[in-house]
């Protein structure tokens, strides 16, 4: 039946920037679907870890600065060791740095492309040599931006970032789709999280965005839920190298 296709009990999902926001929502929804999670977080991740082991589920929680890029691999061996495996992993982390293109400085590139998809290529990568490594194929979902598809204002590495991470999730689908390992994307559109806190306070640019959106609001973390359950799944065992909008309709228009 095709909903035992959305089961997800028995899985383990590793998922960066949990703490909060989109990454919480989509932790939450994996967990709900039947995963125990492994969490890797810049700092603690407690509301998360409580809220997945209310839901029955177990939290692995893992802290590393996903601006260094040379960390995966030890953090992809210590999540074995405590999980005994891994299936899914959910490229989430991610940063922003607001500033004319004339102003932009060389560290609000760097630390911005080295989270958003240096570390989300190696990070890649070593979960990939592990999922060939236990035989069972296993997913891949990076998140991506509207800034994949656009070319955004005042935020020139958050742009070239979230373009590369569409471009790398067809790279990375089209070599390890032999594998069965599903690498695909989710464009969030303009989500109510810490990470848009200032556009949303600017009533201006929050009246603006609004305007644009044929759904009328803001989406949420819950809007995450279903999409990361549909690529983290069995149902999705088709779909490779795939972008997904989660945009209230945004692009559309
Ligand atoms: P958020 O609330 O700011 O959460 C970002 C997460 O990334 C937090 O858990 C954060 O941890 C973590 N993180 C940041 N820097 C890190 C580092 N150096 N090492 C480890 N973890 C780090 O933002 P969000 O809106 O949920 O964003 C989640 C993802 O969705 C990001 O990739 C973002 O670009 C993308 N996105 C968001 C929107 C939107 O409208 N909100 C739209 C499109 C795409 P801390 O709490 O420790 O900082």
């Amino acid at each position: 039946m095709i909903l035992n296709a959305f089961n997800l009990e028995g899985k383990i999902a590793l998922v960066t920037g949990c703490n909060t926001g989109l990454g919480q929502g989509m932790a939450l929804a994996l967990a709900e679907a039947g995963c125990d999670i492994i969490g890797v977080n810049r700092a603690g991740s407690e509301e998360t870890q409580t809220r997945i082991q209310a839901l029955g589920r177990r939290f692995f929680p893992f802290q590393a600065d996903l601006t260094d890029a040379t960390r995966t691999a030890q953090i992809v061996t210590q999540a074995v060791a405590a999980a005994g495996k891994i299936d899914i992993l959910v490229n989430n982390a991610g940063i922003i740095r607001r500033e004319d293109a004339l102003n932009f400085s060389e560290k609000d590139w760097d630390d911005v492309m080295n989270i958003n998809s240096k570390t989300l290529f190696f990070l890649s990568q070593q979960v990939a040599r592990q999922f060939i490594a236990q035989g069972q194929g296993g997913k891949i979902i990076n998140i991506a931006s509207m800034l994949s598809f656009q070319g955004g204002i005042r935020v020139p590495s958050y742009t070239a970032s979230k373009s590369a991470v569409m471009g790398l999730t067809r790279l990375m689908a089209n070599e390890w789709a032999q594998y069965g390992i599903n690498v695909n994307a989710i464009a969030p559109g303009y989500m109510a999280t810490n990470n848009t806190g200032q556009l949303r306070n600017d009533e201006a640019r929050n009246e603006a965005i609004l305007e644009r959106i044929p759904a009328g609001r803001w989406g949420t973390p819950d809007d995450m839920k279903g999409p990361i359950v549909f690529l983290a799944s069995p149902a999705a065992d088709y779909v490779n190298g795939y972008t997904l909008a989660v945009d209230g309709g945004w692009l559309a228009r």
